[in-house]
């Protein structure tokens, strides 16, 4: 018999499923919307649509299937399999998600962050393939990682460990979405890139940032790298600030989990020799010189399909 696994990745724009074998590769692939104001109900149905398509369409039976994983925004509580009112998600209070999809396909579930599931992915097929202690973080709209110590996923008491995007760079720092201040993604994230754009304008900062904006008018961090790519002494001059702070958070990063390797994913990685080398000084700059001897800081392999390889990782790692 052929053993295979779902892996599925509950995100605020997109669900994306797939179907995997023992070697990691992916046989199917579908995506659908996720509609997240529609609420709990027609999202988990749309959840179970997913899996029965990417079922069918892999040409496979339901009792194919040994495992699903699933990785989803945080918080959640993944020992109970419970979904815990995530910002993306509007009105998931305490959604027993695993229970809802056992009933459903009587299958071992596990249900973890999507930021720790894709770490493991990179780490088992990506980036960190063979690596004991790794970490991997993405850097897109906001900042998440995951780190797996030993081989094994480090979880936390509730599966929330390594929200690593909202320690605190500076307690005095502008708001973040968590309602902390001063957050590493309230400094380095693109938004937060973009922010800083948005603020310099309006302080009359001289800049072609403003007349490179997307259709809508928005100022977005691609945008500031454009403009420096260009010459735009401001858009430099953030960039280089981009660098900065990515280069403090990966100090308190190597501090405080002393991984063989760090992998980066998410959009920022586009822009990878813009920020590279800055963020590598500040880094070595700032941590303990034990921890950064060794450390490599690499670009993430995986790509888009890391959170449903993460996913389906979790699913092996049930079964196998
Ligand atoms: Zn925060």
């Amino acid at each position: 018999m052929v053993k295979l696994v779902v892996g599925l990745d509950l995100g605020g724009t997109k669900i994306a499923t797939c179907v995997m074998n023992e070697d990691g590769e992916i046989l199917k692939k579908v995506t659908l919307s996720t509609l997240a104001h529609e609420g709990p109900d027609a999202v988990i149905g749309r959840i179970i649509e997913s899996i029965y398509d990417v079922i069918r369409l892999a040409n496979i039976n339901k009792e194919d299937i040994l495992a699903i994983g699933v990785g989803v925004p945080g918080p959640l509580d993944s020992e109970k399999g419970l979904i815990k009112n995530p910002p993306n998600l509007p009105g998931w209070v305490e959604v027993p998600l695993r229970d809802i999809l056992y009933k459903e396909f009587k299958v071992p579930l596990a249900i973890e962050n999507d930021a720790n599931a894709a770490a493991l992915g990179e780490n088992i097929y990506g980036s960190g393939k063979g690596i004991k202690n790794f970490m991997y973080i993405t850097i897109s709209t906001g900042i998440g990682g995951g780190v797996v110590v030993n081989g094994k996923l480090l979880k936390g008491a509730s599966g929330n460990a390594a929200e690593i995007g909202h320690t605190t760079i500076n307690f005095e720092g502008p708001l973040c979405g968590c309602g902390n201040r001063g957050c590493w993604e309230a400094y380095a994230s693109g938004t937060a890139l973009a922010r800083f754009a948005r603020e310099g304008i309006k302080n009359g900062i001289k800049t072609i940032i403003k007349d490179i904006v997307d259709r809508e008018g928005h100022i977005k961090a691609e945008h500031v790298f454009t403009a420096a790519k260009q010459g735009d002494k401001f858009a430099k001059e953030l960039v280089d600030m981009e660098g900065f702070y990515l280069g403090v958070g990966l100090a308190n990063m190597a501090n405080s989990f002393n991984p063989n390797c760090i992998a980066i994913g998410g959009g920022i990685t586009n822009q990878w020799d813009m920020f590279y080398e800055h963020m590598i000084s500040i880094m070595q700059e700032r941590a303990l010189k034990a921890n950064v001897e060794g450390l490599k800081v690499v670009k993430a392999t995986l790509g888009p399909d890391v959170g449903v390889i993460g996913a389906a990782t979790l699913a092996w790692r049930l079964v196998q």
